[in-house]
């Protein structure tokens, strides 16, 4: 069985072309891995599917989307100063839906990773974006219940170098290396998030992809019962195999691992239909 996670984010915007502009690479790339016979699923489904052993295996390559930080723009029609107004990514999938119908691809799905924490969302809206509140948490219900999106946790803060020093260390997400520190990012993220959306989630994408070998090796493995996660999710590019690492799943990101439809075929060794 092939498998693989994709990663977008729905800030990456600095042109119109698939390489300079998520939107517009989901939108190619949907066409392009449609038509060579991929069939999209949720997360859930992925991780069922490559640890739960269904059988028989999908001989379809399985492909799942995934949206990194939460921006207003993953499901918002919304102006990109100097770029013009961006359709939300909900909005290029839903095109996808409406040029198709809705039996084309029955499991497409993206899970829409979120910054808990309000303070750490101004603080990164104010300084990489245009401090217009465009990473709020107003939407996080209504994408919860919507058939093409689940909200997934991208930590409490984002361990971001940007914020204040707080009770621990600033920098990339390997220095959360303790169990109190992985609780804070995780667990209260999670309660978080759930008081906003009715659901817990269970997904956990590492900021910047990065994890210690704590979070990875211990935390994650052996406390489940705290942070009630099915799968950790990184950025090492790869397909996902049963050998993958359940809390380290690996993941293409878009702009990094390819920047045309083309190539994204390439590294998913997927053959174009004739
Ligand atoms: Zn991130």
């Amino acid at each position: 069985m092939k498998a693989a996670i994709l990663a977008y984010h729905s800030q990456n915007i600095a042109g119109d072309e698939t390489a300079n502009n998520d939107h517009v690479a989901l939108a190619a790339d949907l066409e392009t891995l449609h038509k060579a016979g991929c069939r999209f699923v949720s997360l859930a489904t992925l991780v069922d599917a490559i640890f739960e052993c269904v059988s028989p295996a999908p001989e379809s390559p399985l492909v799942c989307l995934t949206f990194d930080d939460g921006c207003d723009y993953d499901v918002r029609a919304l102006e990109f100063p100097p770029h013009g107004t961006q359709p939300g990514l909900l909005q290029v999938m839903e095109a996808f839906i409406s040029r198709h119908g809705s039996t084309a691809q029955p499991g497409l799905h993206a899970t829409s990773f979120v910054i808990a924490s309000p303070e750490a969302r101004r603080m990164i809206d104010s300084k990489s974006l245009f401090g217009a509140g465009h990473m709020s948490d107003d939407w996080w219900h209504a994408a919860e219940a919507h058939p093409l999106l689940a909200i997934g946790n991208h930590g409490w803060d984002h361990n971001h170098p940007d914020l204040e020093e707080g009770q621990y260390a600033r920098g990339g997400f390997d220095m959360v290396d303790s169990f109190e520190h992985c609780q804070q990012q995780v667990v209260q993220a999670a309660e978080f998030i759930k008081a906003k959306t009715g659901r817990r989630p269970m997904f956990f994408a590492y900021p910047f992809g990065e994890s210690s070998e704590y979070t990875r090796g211990e935390y994650f493995p052996m406390h489940r019962d705290e942070h009630r996660c099915l799968a950790a999710i990184g950025t090492d590019p790869g397909l996902v195999t049963a050998q993958s690492n359940r809390w380290n799943l690996p993941r293409f990101v878009c702009g990094r691992d390819w920047s045309n439809p083309a190539e994204l075929l390439a590294i998913l060794s997927v053959e174009t239909s004739p």
